[in-house]
């Protein structure tokens, strides 16, 4: 079975895969030639998510699957969430991201926070909706070099390292998008015809 992911993200595309069974060939929003920044105006992640898999089942009638992603932070009564990704600005620099929220926490006690992931599905005209969400602490400063976006002052619960500083293979065992994608993994299993 073939497969789109609606992302441009080539690291989030490397995780998703990791987690997929051989019998599903994912491919990405640039092997389908599109290289459009897919409009993600909708006011939660399900809207966001739905909105991307629907640009590439409408456009290019394929079977596809979308994510969005947010932060959601404790003391800043859930920010950045939907607005994760242009935290710091239109630039959408991780770095940036990174900065300001540290600065917004400077002092503060109470660090929780939680990835949430919504994954779309689109597959002969049913849409789907998977959930996946990593609980954890802001760190108070930027540790490792892996993953990507916020994953160097993201520490999951259970751990003293962040999701830059651990292996992939973990990441995806506890992460947000692991669990939203092996929910996914487990639908398409139960398929009549994969
Ligand atoms: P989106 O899902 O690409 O819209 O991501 C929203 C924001 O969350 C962006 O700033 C991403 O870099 C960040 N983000 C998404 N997934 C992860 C992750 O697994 N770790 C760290 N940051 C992430």
């Amino acid at each position: 079975m073939k497969l789109v992911f609606a992302t441009h993200n080539q690291n989030k595309f490397n995780e998703v895969k990791e987690l997929l069974p051989t019998y599903i060939t994912l491919v990405s929003l640039t092997d389908i030639d599109c290289h459009d920044e897919i409009p993600e105006t909708a006011e939660t992640l399900e809207g966001n998510a739905q909105l991307k898999a629907d640009y590439v089942t409408q456009n290019y009638g394929l079977p596809c699957f979308a994510d969005d992603t947010g932060l959601l932070v404790d003391e800043l009564n859930g920010a950045p969430g939907v607005y994760s990704a242009r935290y710091a600005g239109d630039k959408k620099d991780s770095d940036d991201n990174m900065n300001k929220l540290l600065a917004e926490l400077k002092g503060s006690k109470d660090r929780s926070a939680r990835f949430k992931t919504i994954v779309a599905l689109n597959l002969n005209e049913d849409n789907i909706l998977f959930t996946g969400i990593a609980e954890g602490e802001i760190t108070t400063t930027k540790s490792g070099l892996k993953g990507f976006g916020y994953d160097p002052i993201f520490q999951p619960k259970g751990y003293d390292k962040t999701f830059a500083e651990l292996p992939l293979k973990t990441k995806n065992e506890i992460s947000h998008r692991g669990k939203a994608i092996q929910q996914l993994v487990s639908f398409l299993s139960k398929l009549p015809s994969k």
